[in-house]
């Protein structure tokens, strides 16, 4: 019997053309801001809903450049989830701000309005609002809520690509958007890739000085905070012969979650809390009690699961934080998540195959 894998992100390549795509930037011999990183930024602007997108190298230089462009700086404050994987605490502590936690909805398990509504009042530079696992966060709400009080919202997009509400696209909800292409991402490169998405005028031109050394001309360094972050032409071209394929690909997620959501229905464990348009699969994590037996028994069935993610932000040990509101619902969920596989190219077997192992589980405890 083969192992089930957690993400494959082979599986969604198999049968696509990418020689061809290649070979005509192989024959350009122009690898970095060129037509395809031009064209991708067109079409995934488009697809997204959106004015602007500036590619850049990854979705952790994503979220720190878009802070700069929003004008976050040293010893701002934050708003941000623990229970995210640290990425956009990464990005905050980079530019020298400070990270402030709030809790998430026992729901969801994406931010939690009531307890964004307790902080704004300190005025924060910044909210980020991510939108985990692929489910939309109530980001409507956080935008009103931010808006309010003069705070531009930040969304970080990396695992929502696709995700939408009353025809509203993750990443056109906010003032900015962060996107990742890592390969297991729902739009994934062969390689590093990210983006930034906005509506406002301003802040795109920003971006695109500061993805590029801060120059508003070759050689001239006109804003302070510049990097040298691009998306490079090969990746470009890999990534539009991928996205007009994405919506089919979240189907495919949205459909192995189904299966997964009605057999589950009444077993003794929380489920993701929607399976439609609002949520795009990227994983399916659902909350257990004893988490170490469940994964040894899914193991021995020869199914890999993963913890996303085990460490609240608040409690890794590189940075002390003086936590101010509770976090009790991230700290209960960072004990008590498990993903299990959902990727395009899953077969029904297998699909079939995990669903008898968790239940095969539930049914032995009792
Ligand atoms: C993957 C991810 C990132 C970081 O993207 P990289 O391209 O790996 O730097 C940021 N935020 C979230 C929520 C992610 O899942």
């Amino acid at each position: 019997m083969e192992n089930i894998v957690l993400f494959s992100a082979v599986k969604a390549n198999a049968g696509l053309d990418f020689v061809t795509p290649l070979k005509a930037v192989l024959d350009s011999h122009w690898y970095v801001l060129g037509n395809e990183v031009k064209l991708f930024e067109e079409e995934f602007a488009q697809y997204v809903g959106v004015n602007h997108c500036i590619s850049v190298a990854n979705g952790s230089d994503a979220l720190e450049l878009a802070l700069k462009g929003l004008g976050v700086d040293k010893g701002d404050r934050v708003v941000a989830v623990a229970n995210a994987g640290f990425y956009g605490s990464t990005a905050i502590h980079a530019v020298g701000a400070e990270p402030l936690y709030v809790d998430v909805d026992p729901v969801s398990l994406t931010i939690c309005p009531k307890a964004l509504a307790a902080v704004i009042e300190s005025k924060p530079a910044a909210v980020i609002v991510t939108h985990l696992y692929g489910q939309l966060a109530n980001v409507e709400e956080v935008v009103r809520i931010a808006s309010a009080a003069g705070v531009p919202v930040l969304e970080d997009c990396a695992q929502s690509h696709g995700a939408r509400r009353n025809a509203k696209q993750a990443g056109s909800f906010g003032t900015i958007a962060c996107f990742s292409f890592y390969p297991t991402k729902n739009l994934g490169a062969l390689g590093d890739g990210g983006a930034v998405v906005t509506n406002d005028d301003t802040v795109a031109t920003r971006m695109r000085q500061l993805r590029q050394y801060g120059w508003t001309q070759k050689y001239q360094v006109s804003i302070p905070g510049g990097r040298n972050s691009r998306l490079d032409e090969m990746q470009a071209a890999i990534l539009r012969v991928k996205l007009p394929h994405l919506d089919v690909w979240n189907e495919q997620r949205r459909a192995i979650a189904k299966r997964y959501s009605e057999a589950f229905a009444t077993l003794d464990m929380q489920l993701p809390c929607s399976t439609g348009e609002d949520y795009v699969g990227h994983l399916y994590v659902v909350r257990v009690k004893a988490r170490a037996e469940f994964a040894a028994a899914l193991k021995e069935k020869m199914v890999s699961t993963d913890v996303h993610y085990p460490i609240a932000d608040h409690k890794q040990p590189a940075y002390a934080v003086e936590q101010v509101g509770s976090l009790e619902v991230t700290e209960r969920a960072c004990e008590t998540v498990i993903s299990l596989p959902c990727f395009p190219g899953l077969t029904d077997e297998e699909v079939d195959r995990v669903i008898e192992a968790v239940t095969a589980y539930f049914s032995k405890e009792k």
